[in-house]
């Protein structure tokens, strides 16, 4: 759900539990009461490289708040107290951080572990079985090391990520875009999303590439429509390439006419 966010001072509720009683900040939905003005999206299958935008986010208030105001909140669903006592369900600046600390150690991982140079992605992690293994200096040791972090890590964020716990992922009945009926999987919470495409992205060896317009993530699959060669996120961005590379073709002649070329 996307709708008006901001940062507020707050302090957790007594049930989010000890590992956040330093949580200061907290980004909370700022128009409670006009439902109709969020906008849902299913992230799964809308924007399956989303998971890499967040990793490219700057980790500050103002590089979130840029993300939550694009995609919506992760949805953590902490429970914290306002000044005044008002008791909101928000995201926390330290829970933010960890899930992006962690996100961007595992894409780092995830592309290391494709171009067969994992030392430097092993490095930046501390583990005691990565650590073991770097010290044998042998790839192949190395590299099973770093696939069993990769499980272990995504496995864990996949399993704690709102109050309730449990399996991110839950099986409902929506109907598709030609009003049928079709069993589809879907995330309590954006954060979920993340995770899940991230376990995805682990499993399926799937190519990532940049927009050539927009810089934008996208995921290079048959199933969304993408194919091996795709340059474009949409054809939005297709149509923007085209326009500006028609007006530096137009550009390029009026400069041409004023030098007296034909
Ligand atoms: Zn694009």
């Amino acid at each position: 759900m996307i709708g008006a966010v901001a940062w507020f001072d707050a302090v957790p509720a007594k049930a989010a539990g000890p590992q956040c009683e330093s949580d200061k900040r907290w980004l909370f939905p700022t128009d409670l009461s006009t439902p109709d003005a969020l906008q849902s999206y299913g992230p799964l299958v809308d924007t399956p490289a989303l998971f890499r935008t967040f990793a490219d986010t700057e980790p500050t208030e103002e590089g979130f708040l840029t993300f939550v105001n694009q995609y919506g909140m992760l949805g953590t669903g902490q429970p914290a107290l306002m000044p005044g006592n008002q008791f909101l369900m928000g995201d926390s600046l330290s829970r933010m951080e960890s899930e992006h600390k962690a996100l961007t150690q595992v894409v780092h991982m995830l592309d290391a572990l494709k171009s067969r140079r994992v030392e430097a992605a092993a490095q930046q992690v501390a583990h005691p079985i990565i650590d073991r293994a770097l010290k044998t200096g042998r790839y192949s040791e190395l590299r099973e090391a770093c696939v069993h972090w990769l499980k272990v890590t995504i496995n864990e964020r996949m399993g704690n990520i709102g109050p309730e716990k449990g399996d991110p992922l839950i099986t409902v009945l929506e109907l598709d875009a030609s009003g049928n009926l079709r069993l589809q999987q879907k995330t309590r919470s954006l954060l979920g999303a993340l995770w899940v495409q991230c376990a995805r992205a682990a499993e399926g060896d799937q190519v990532f590439r940049r927009c050539k317009a927009c810089r934008g993530w996208m995921l290079i699959s048959p199933d969304v429509g993408k194919r091996r060669q795709a340059i474009y996120c949409s054809a939005v961005c297709k149509v923007r390439a085209f326009r500006s590379r028609a007006r530096k073709v137009i550009d390029a002649r009026g400069v041409a006419r004023k030098r007296g070329v034909k």
